[in-house]
């Protein structure tokens, strides 16, 4: 399995592979399993049907690293279409972005003012601004980025961030974003790491997300516990049972396409839960990261492919 993992990321990767499956019918139709669709209208009319099974939503429109500032600015626009819809529907979304697709590799201060424009329209629609975490290298500087911007008096709240259980770091970063008040969603991690920065087993990244969950439980905020291990869903629900934490105060979040049963039976159960779709023309290597996760899907999906 964790060869099939490194083969799957370094397909994510494959600029040859990406251009013919996204241009192809049947790379567009495998994908549907995780990805709302190639537009804005798609996101929006998944969104009101989850809202509709009593689950929360988060939109990410895909796309990755930008090259042109141009690029950076049309990313944003959609994200601003966003919240304009999400405003004028009565959606109950908010949004999740990525700095690099808003050129942070190349024009960082151009992905800050994006970030703080964004920010500033999500207060104004009384939305709320999740920054996806991304590899190491960018870890700080995302940091910084969103402490920065929550410092501002007008945007405090409006803007979280990503934490990933298997980074040593993670634990001395949670205490300094609960101290400022700052929104946490936890996931263990979804990019390969060198062992000088993150745990490499399994075993210590659950260990380690079980007690970040724990922190972030016992915090006065809101935050978000993302993953589909029933054995972390287990933990956290004991720990909040434990110290008496209402499950309004927190929220699972899982993957659209993803454990869709365990979704429903959260719901029924009485916990929150925000599903986040995933939407756009750039859906390839988001959804090779899906199948490096559980290689076993790529036979999953086949099999409904021939089925249909
Ligand atoms: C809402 C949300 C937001 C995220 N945001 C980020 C982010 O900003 N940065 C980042 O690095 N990572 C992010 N991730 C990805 C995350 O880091 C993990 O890579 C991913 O969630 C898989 O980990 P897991 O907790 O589900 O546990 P795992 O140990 O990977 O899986 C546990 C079990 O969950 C099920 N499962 C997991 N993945 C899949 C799948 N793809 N298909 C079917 N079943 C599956 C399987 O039953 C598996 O046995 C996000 C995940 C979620 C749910």
């Amino acid at each position: 399995m964790p060869i099939l993992r490194s083969a799957f990321i370094a397909l994510s990767k494959n600029r040859t592979v990406r251009r013919f499956s996204e241009r192809s019918s049947m790379g567009r139709k495998m994908s549907s399993r995780f990805v709302a669709g190639l537009e804005l209208e798609d996101a929006i009319r998944v969104a009101e049907a989850v809202n509709q099974q009593g689950m929360l939503v988060t939109l990410d429109s895909l796309g990755e690293s930008v090259s042109t500032e141009a690029e950076a600015q049309k990313a944003a626009e959609i994200y601003h279409q966003l919240l304009d819809q999400i405003a004028a529907r009565k959606l109950k979304a908010n949004i999740s972005v990525k700095l690099t697709q808003m050129g942070l590799e190349l024009f960082p201060a151009l992905a800050e003012d994006i970030a703080e424009s964004l920010a500033k329209h999500a207060a104004a629609t009384n939305n709320f601004l999740r920054i996806d975490m991304e590899d190491s290298s960018l870890t700080q500087t995302t940091l910084n980025i969103v402490r920065r911007i929550h410092a501002l008096p007008e945007l405090r709240g409006a803007i979280g961030i990503v934490i990933q259980a298997y980074l040593y770091r993670s634990q001395a970063d949670i205490e300094q974003l609960v101290a400022e008040g700052i929104r946490v969603r936890l996931c263990k991690g979804a990019y390969k790491e060198p062992a000088e920065v993150a745990f490499p087993s399994k075993a210590d990244v659950d260990k380690n997300y079980v007690l970040l969950s724990g922190m972030l439980l016992d915090s006065p905020l809101y935050h978000g516990l993302a993953t589909h291990d029933e054995a972390m869903i287990t933990a956290a629900k004991a720990f909040a049972s434990q110290h008496k934490i209402d499950p309004s105060r927190f929220e699972f979040q899982m993957l659209y396409g993803v454990r869709r049963d365990l979704q429903r039976k959260l719901i029924h159960d009485g916990y929150n839960v925000r599903v986040y779709i995933p939407f756009g023309r750039e859906w390839y290597p988001y959804f090779m990261r899906r199948l490096a996760e559980r290689p076993a899907n790529v036979l999953f999906l086949a099999k409904n492919f021939f089925r249909n």
